[in-house]
């Protein structure tokens, strides 16, 4: 039994101690993060803490009519809607997420031609310049919005 042979191993069997390898810090996700608070809680303040469908004031979500990937209008206040849980995700029969098409013909005739056209102009302005320096100025602008007890993100 002591005589057995070891097992031959391979080169690639061989267990490599494992080297953490330390992430560079983004210094724009915190401001970002930060940002992304501010302009869920803006978005409701606007509505008055109220679905802009319905009028429901609890379960509020804010929802990025370009995705929140655009980060053109990712904090553009042009760019949201209050909606319920039900007409942000849930409706089948109307919700910004399962009809999308219904949502964007209802939000056009509800909020005017004009802001359409003023929403696709910031989103197609060219967005790869975000600095630091940049998103702490909007979050300047952003002031501080009331929060209310009702409104969930
Ligand atoms: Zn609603």
């Amino acid at each position: 039994m002591y005589n057995t042979p070891m097992p031959a191993y391979s080169k690639k069997d061989q267990v490599k101690p494992k080297i953490k390898k330390k992430k560079p810090k983004n210094l724009l996700t915190p401001l970002e993060n930060k940002l992304d608070k501010l302009w869920s809680l803006k978005v409701k303040e606007l509505a008055g803490y109220a679905c802009e469908y319905c009028g429901k004031d609890t379960t509020l979500n804010s929802h990025h009519i370009y995705s929140r990937s655009k980060k053109s209008v990712r904090w553009c206040l042009l760019n949201g809607v209050c909606l319920c849980v039900s007409h942000h995700t849930f409706s089948s029969t109307f919700s910004a997420h399962k009809t999308p098409a219904e949502f964007i013909d209802w939000i056009e005739l509800n909020r005017g031609v004009t802001w359409l056209i003023g929403l696709k102009t910031e989103a197609n302005k060219i967005s790869d310049k975000i600095t630091v320096e940049y998103l702490q100025d909007l979050i300047d602008a952003y002031g501080s919005p009331k929060k209310k007890v009702h409104s969930e993100d």
